[in-house]
């Protein structure tokens, strides 16, 4: 029984990734030996493979460590040069954070970042720079980044949408249209540490961190040939394994139906919205998330109360956007899934979910 429901922080490293990570070769594809040519093809062999999934120019990626560091350069290049900058209000903290300061468009209570509004602020106070998700990590609500690239297309803007949930989930074809486009291995099988940004080589020249010449001047340092390596493996395997989604959002659906019956009174955020395939934001009736989660995990269950970067303080901002009440935030649990869940192992987990209302019942009746 498979019983980690927390996808959206992390997944495990997939075999094909890990054969990856051990074949590519040690050697620093900068130096200029033979062996050091042939980490260097495979690093740009990398490139081309990533560039094809996501349809752009293998110039355009820039391997660096994760998502973090690659929202981090997005917001930066445009701050530095005092440009203005709008987000939405459902951005990740590696977003929000550096962009603090920065216009910020709305989310309406079904998850769904506010179109019309950002439309109304291109015409109005013309950024530079918009920055929208594909998928949300604590709702799995799917963005409109199509609408909003084209919004801003036709406005002069750049756009910068942050894939990390969506990509080895959904297909990545297309995202590369995107002026920057943010992906991060360890989400899709691959290994943490790993991830890239997509940058429009047509734009002003990117330069991120300082030092050496590696990745075209954009990223100094010594590249992680055998985390790129893995998490190009990673994306692949994802991205060939994609048909079957169908079967796997009919037990994520047939789990919220179960969950609805076995405890009445929970709720699914933003359950009429489109939402990737693999999650689920509930609202618990009663007691703290937290009690929750340490039940479930000692039945042998990994659920979270949002995101892993909100869990450690504070409610979540996202669902604050959202409008929900604030007396809701802490009773929220998201559930994640790997593509590997049978149903059995759903049906474990509503179980598990049962066994826990009563026992929080039974506590709060003593
Ligand atoms: N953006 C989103 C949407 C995420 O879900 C995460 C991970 N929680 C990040 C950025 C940060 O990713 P990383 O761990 O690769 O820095």
């Amino acid at each position: 029984m498979n019983g980690y429901f927390d996808a959206n922080a992390t997944t495990p490293l997939h075999p094909a990734a890990r054969a990856a990570w051990l074949s590519a070769p040690w050697h620093n594809p900068s130096s200029l030996y033979r062996e050091a040519a042939v980490a260097r093809e495979l690093l740009e062999d990398c490139r081309e493979r990533l560039a094809a999934m996501i349809s752009c120019e293998p110039d355009e990626i820039i391997f660096l460590s994760g998502a973090t560091e690659a929202n981090n350069a997005v917001i930066e290049h445009f701050s530095r040069r005092s440009l203005t900058i709008a987000v939405s209000s459902l951005e990740h903290p590696s977003v929000h954070e550096p962009a603090r300061g920065a216009l910020s468009f709305p989310a309406g209570t079904d998850g769904i970042a506010d179109c019309a509004a950002l439309q109304r602020l291109l015409a109005e106070k013309k950024p530079a720079l918009v920055s929208l998700m594909a998928a949300n990590n604590e709702t799995g609500v799917l963005q409109p980044w199509r609408d909003a690239l084209a919004f801003c297309r036709a406005a002069g803007a750049a756009f910068h949408c942050d894939a990390a949930q969506w990509l080895g989930k959904l297909p990545a074809a297309g995202l590369g249209e995107c002026d920057f486009l943010t992906g991060s291995a360890h989400k899709f099988g691959g290994p943490k540490g790993a991830g890239f940004l997509k940058v429009n080589a047509a734009r002003a020249p990117f330069r991120w961190l300082r030092g050496g010449p590696q990745e075209d001047r954009r990223r100094a340092g010594t590249e992680n040939l055998p985390g790129i390596a893995a998490m190009v493996a990673a994306l692949e395997t994802a991205e060939s394994g994609l048909t079957n989604r169908s079967a796997w959002e009919a037990s994520r659906t047939a789990f919220e139906s179960a969950i609805k019956s076995a405890i009445p009174g929970v709720r699914i955020v933003a359950e009429q919205s489109p939402r990737l395939w693999n999650t689920v934001l509930l609202i618990m009736p009663e007691h703290a998330n937290v009690k929750w989660l340490a039940r479930l995990s000692r039945a042998g269950f990994q659920v979270s109360t949002g995101s892993a970067c909100s869990s450690g303080g504070g409610a979540s901002e996202v669902l604050a956007a959202m409008g929900l009440p604030d007396d809701s935030l802490r009773r929220v649990l998201r559930v994640s899934s790997l593509r590997e869940h049978s149903p059995e192992d759903w049906s474990a987990l509503t179980e598990a979910f049962a066994a826990v209302h009563a026992s929080l019942a039974a506590d709060a009746s003593r």
